[in-house]
């Protein structure tokens, strides 16, 4: 929202500068105090004493109750040659130090080594605060990956290049989020504009007097019509430039494949989403557009527009109170469903309601995450996903589908087979990857090679770049440890067609993970042609197939297919290999979990709201909150206003 500030008011941010040079005193040697987005930057031209004195700034965050970061003065920071040379030197050798990494707009040095946690803040060889004040630039610690990450590589030459113009952005950004607020009236309504008893595109809007925040901003991939296609932004009569913020609770097209049609248009504003959220979407929004283009339609953007959507991310970590406007603060929480994924939890007015939206949801731990959370201070509103909102809608529990795993996989190897999964390369692959390297490490799997094909691997780069974001065993081991299950022997990626050999030859038994999950296109497809005919062989999916794919066709017991072959002729595949399918590895809660979601969060609760699920599995989901936990709950449609407060 853009308005000229009145002469009488006495900004709110003239106090909060005026509380920060009371608190922090001379020796901090602060330089400039300035926006940095919804942070508040302290430049320093001497960083140990801050750096030292962590608890000065904690208890000034408690006063002025806005996040704070610490940055270098550029004029100490060396140029980047010297301060990699001090790097070089100053991180042991057995940390295994592989790239340093710059960021001109923070001032900030990633150093990536294979060993990180000799570099942790309590290591007795590394000082953080002594190799800050010799480099002159603030540092940062990750973990080397594997294989680098192609997309995050991209993200980090992006925002380097525009890192001037995204200073003067996030500067601008500032402003307006910590300008006064116009009134002191508290006024909420949500706009449900896609993703309401149905699932796909999902997207709404969030209003009060101050502020419109657009959350999620998804496409449906399965609709017949424009109009059903895309959520209905039209309905609202506002522009691009009325929008404050665009939040972003994970990655998947449903909720962000129309968010590079918004910039491509001219939303210029902050996009709100978790750090792995922001390279997951990457990968998946660029893929879109090589998906659409071989099946011969128009993408509905281009690849400038995805990098439009880089410069304009602003990445919160979970569990931080974050100002996104003048009467919103934004919390992000792991919501178990993908890497990144989030509940976004708006603290609207002075706390005068609260608001949680799930997003897609997984109510229980697997090996890749943790449970989502649920433990906020206060929820008044919550609106909940119903995928499995029947009460028939019950999965195994991962134990359960675990040890049919392993038993399915088991059998085919023992008997000297080769077992094929198409997968879906962002999540799936990785939790079945770690399914499958933690029971050969146990011994409860049969030990083979395990070959994977397609995005695969670099999803699984995103994944082991953002360790901090995984469920904690797994976390614990790349961070802490030199048994890394992504770096795991096991695992062979083919790079290209022609190294296909290895996993296709004779009389050696092995596991083929390869995309796409329901046999439509992708590398998945030769595999298939040569493992189906030999009944030696398996075809397991862990994935949904949906009606009228070549996987659903496999599934439902056809005993031949015909598939395009190269050159375009027709080949005609019979099939004689075992076909299974596991259920359970699902990222969505199940109707059990969702229930116990809103149980755990009840005592707080004055009402519920449904969406993400076909119209009946929402209403029952519905229906049955209200006659379990008499708290009202109904499941709005597309296009409707709700007044939340
Ligand atoms: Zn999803």
């Amino acid at each position: 929202m853009q308005r000229k500030l009145q002469e009488k008011e006495i900004p709110a941010s003239q106090n909060i500068m005026a509380t920060i040079l009371k608190s922090i005193p001379k020796e901090a040697c602060l330089t400039k105090i300035e926006y940095e987005g919804p942070r508040i930057a302290l430049y320093t031209s001497s960083p140990r004493y801050l750096l030292e004195h962590n608890e000065k700034i904690s208890s000034l965050v408690n006063i002025i109750k806005k996040r704070i970061v610490i940055r270098t003065d550029e004029s100490i920071r060396k140029p980047e040659a010297e301060a990699r040379k001090i790097i070089t030197e100053c991180v042991p050798e057995e940390a295994k130090l592989q790239g340093t990494l710059f960021d001109t707009a923070y001032g900030e040095i990633s150093i990536e080594a294979k060993r990180p946690w000799l570099l942790q803040r309590n290591a007795k060889e590394f000082n953080h605060a002594d190799v800050t004040e010799k480099t002159g630039w603030k540092i940062r610690i990750r973990k080397a990956t594997t294989i680098p990450s192609r997309t995050i590589q991209t993200i980090n030459s992006t925002l380097k290049q525009s890192s001037g113009d995204r200073n003067k952005q996030l500067k601008d950004i500032g402003d307006e989020i910590f300008r006064p607020r116009l009134t002191q009236k508290s006024e909420v309504s949500l706009f449900t504009l896609g993703g309401f008893g149905q699932v796909g595109r999902s997207s709404m809007l969030l209003s009060t007097p101050e502020s419109k925040i657009l959350v999620d901003c998804g496409i449906n991939p399965g609709a017949k019509t424009p109009m059903d296609a895309y959520p209905r932004l039209d309905s609202l009569n506002i522009t691009l430039d009325d929008l404050d913020a665009v939040v972003i609770g994970h990655a998947h097209l449903d909720h962000t494949g129309f968010l590079p049609v918004l910039c491509k248009y001219g939303y210029k504003g902050p996009i709100y989403c978790t750090e792995p959220t922001l390279p997951m979407m990457n990968l998946i929004q660029l893929d879109a557009i090589k998906v659409a283009t071989a099946q011969g339609r128009a993408p509905i953007y281009s690849e400038r527009d995805v990098k439009q959507i880089m410069k304009q991310a602003i990445t919160l970590p979970y569990g931080t109170v974050t100002d996104i406007s003048p009467d919103i603060k934004l919390v992000l929480a792991n919501a178990g469903h993908i890497l990144g994924s989030a509940l976004c939890h708006f603290h609207i007015g002075n706390g005068d309601h609260n608001f949680v939206y799930s997003g897609d949801l997984k109510f229980g731990k697997s090996i890749l995450f943790e449970a989502a959370s649920w433990n906020f201070p206060r929820v008044e509103t919550l609106l909940i996903e119903s995928t499995y909102g029947l009460k028939e809608d019950i999965q195994p529990s991962r134990q359960e589908v675990e040890s049919s795993f392993i038993n399915a996989v088991n059998n085919t190897l023992a008997d000297g087979g080769k077992v094929l999964i198409p997968i879906p390369a962002v999540g799936r692959a990785q939790e079945i990857m770690m399914v499958i390297d933690h029971y050969m490490k146990s011994g409860e799997m049969v030990e083979a090679p395990v070959f994977t094909e397609g995005m695969i691997s670099e999803a699984s780069a995103i994944h082991e770049s953002f360790p901090e974001y995984l469920a904690k065993e797994l976390k614990q081991k790349i961070l802490e440890t030199d048994d890394n299950p992504f770096d795991s022997e096991y695992f062979t990626n083919i790079e290209h067609a022609d190294a296909r050999e290895e996993p296709l030859r004779e009389d050696s038994p092995c596991i083929i993970l390869a995309t796409s999950g329901m046999l439509e296109g992708g590398p998945v497809l030769e595999y298939f042609k040569n493992i189906a005919p030999d009944s030696k062989n398996k075809v397991l999916f862990v994935s949904y197939q949906v009606n009228g794919t070549l996987g659903r066709r496999v599934l439902d017991g056809s005993k031949q297919v015909s598939m395009l072959g190269k050159e375009g002729k027709v080949e005609v595949v019979t099939i004689n290999c075992g076909v299974e399918k596991l259920d359970g590895f699902s990222g969505h809660s199940d109707y059990n979990q969702l229930m116990s979601f809103v149980q755990r969060l009840r005592p707080k609760l004055r009402r519920v709201l449904v969406n993400h699920g076909e119209r009946k599995k929402s209403e029952n989901l519905a229906m049955n909150i209200r006659r379990m936990y008499r708290v009202p709950a109904h499941y709005p449609q597309v296009q409707e206003a709700i007044k939340l407060f």
